[in-house]
């Protein structure tokens, strides 16, 4: 199929609109611009960097957006290669200091804008992001007077950077006076630098203390690898909280599983922290049906629920699909079978393990990690004592996150509704953020399954 071998290269053009969206211009001419494409199989990209530092500033910046871009191996693994340029007779490339840009005065300072397309309207709920879009729409009604700052945390691909638009787009439709700025932590950190440079950083201090309402900010985990800048933008959130305006922060990790001060994690810990997990099945199924009617794409459930079925961790991967999808069906004018869609996707998609997990499985390790008395027969229970119900908690939280399944059915084959195993799957997420034995173990019991 010849289209697909444009397709990875088209992903990662798709990468750089993505990337260019989020950084400054400087920043993107001095890291991305020189990386060029060498070879783009329909399972394999070969990139070309001029030196070992541009391929360390992708790769721990932008590693696992840039998957989630690319093409899936059989393996699951998007195969990425990377061959250092050997500079011919050339001066070498002076990479490791970016050029700074000289900033006029007047230039204001790096903002995102809004994707249209991000609003709450479009925004698929379902059980495993209720939460988190209630909090959102919270935050969006009562800005500054209610949870401040909002912290939405969750893996790529999950809509985080769609809820942050979409309190975005929700304040300024109500109050046009309101000045939302959104940013990525990249670009303010780059704006920083520059503010350093040409000794405007009072200007900067004061544009963000007197002249933004909202402030809405992307990706904090950026600031990890810059802990420099740590503490500006910690003061900053804290005037902005002294004057009840609101802060929004966006991050692939919970405060406390970031690598920041204290005193940072803390601030960011001060309101309320919610996680976006990954939509369960039948939400999937609901994505696909609404972004194919938005291509005007005409999608049998039966369709959808295969796509569902296989692609399963990242709301972007879904989205990919579809485009391909649609695009290959206008080529050919083709109506979309399931036998279509395994040709079309075949490298997308995720092969489900072949064997499949069950929840005997997975009560059984359950048991054995957490040394619970009476085994799974107990697990199988109604006992509420703590050292049985939350073990229990742990099994329905991993049999709704490794069993591609219905609420319904896993709820079924514990012998409970679907609302416990929502329940079970809240609770646990609570309380592995600040328990790390919990956390420990679960990542045991899960070794233990697949071992
Ligand atoms: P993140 O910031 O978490 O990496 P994004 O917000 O960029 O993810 O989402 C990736 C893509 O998936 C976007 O196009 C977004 O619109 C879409 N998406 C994610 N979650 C949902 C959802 N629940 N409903 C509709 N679209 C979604
Ligand atoms: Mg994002």
């Amino acid at each position: 199929m010849v289209m697909l071998v444009s397709d990875t290269h088209e992903a990662w053009l798709q990468f750089l609109e993505y990337v260019k969206e989020r950084c400054s211009a400087a920043a993107f001419r001095n890291w991305l611009s020189p990386i060029s494409i060498t070879e783009a199989t329909e399972s394999e990209i070969t990139l070309e960097v001029p030196n070992i530092f541009v391929k360390e500033y992708l790769i721990s910046n932008y590693k696992n957006e840039l998957c989630s871009f690319l093409p899936l191996t059989h393996e699951g693994e998007p195969a990425l290669n990377f061959i250092i340029a050997t500079p011919v007779n050339k001066a070498p490339v002076p990479v490791a200091a970016p050029v700074v840009e000289k900033a006029p005065q007047e230039k204001r300072f790096y903002e995102v804008s809004l994707n249209q397309n991000y609003r709450f309207e479009t925004f698929i709920e379902g059980p495993n992001n209720q939460f988190v879009k209630s909090a959102a729409v919270g935050v969006a009604t009562r800005p500054g007077q209610s949870y401040n700052p909002l912290f939405i945390h969750g893996g790529v691909g999950l809509g985080k950077t769609h809820l942050l638009h979409s309190i975005g787009h929700y304040i300024h439709d109500k109050n046009k006076k309101m000045r939302v700025h959104c940013i990525t932590t990249e670009a303010f950190v780059n704006d920083l630098v520059e503010s350093l440079k040409n000794k405007s950083i009072d200007r900067m201090k004061r544009f963000y203390r007197s002249e933004v309402d909202v402030l809405l900010v992307d990706d904090i985990q950026f600031l990890q690898n810059r802990l420099n800048f740590e503490e500006e933008l910690c003061n900053l959130f804290e005037a902005l909280r002294n004057q009840n305006k609101q802060v929004v922060i966006t991050s692939d990790k919970p405060p406390s599983q970031l690598k920041l001060s204290e005193r940072m994690i803390a601030r960011m810990e001060w309101g309320l922290v919610a996680h976006v997990g990954i939509p369960e099945l039948e939400t999937r199924v609901a994505i696909i049906q609404h972004k194919a009617q938005q291509k005007g794409l005409e999608i049998s459930n039966q369709v959808a629920f295969f796509i569902a079925e296989h692609i399963y961790n990242n709301v972007r991967q879904l989205e990919g699909a579809i485009n391909r999808l649609s695009a290959h069906c206008r080529l050919l004018e083709l109506d979309i079978t399931e036998d279509l869609v395994k040709k079309t996707l075949r490298e997308m998609l995720q092969h489900a393990p072949t064997e499949k997990i069950s929840v005997e499985q997975i009560l059984k390790s359950v048991a054995t990690i957490f040394q619970v008395k009476g085994g799974v027969r107990a697990l199988k229970g109604n006992e509420r004592k703590k050292e049985i119900a939350l073990p229990r908690q742990v099994a329905m939280y991993l049999a709704n996150k490794l069993i591609n399944e219905s609420l319904q059915m896993l709820g079924a084959s514990f012998g409970k509704t679907h609302s416990t195993i929502i329940h079970a799957c809240r609770n646990i997420e609570k309380k592995s953020v600040d328990d790390e034995m919990l956390r420990r173990q679960i990542s045991m019991v899960e070794r233990d399954i697949y071992a």
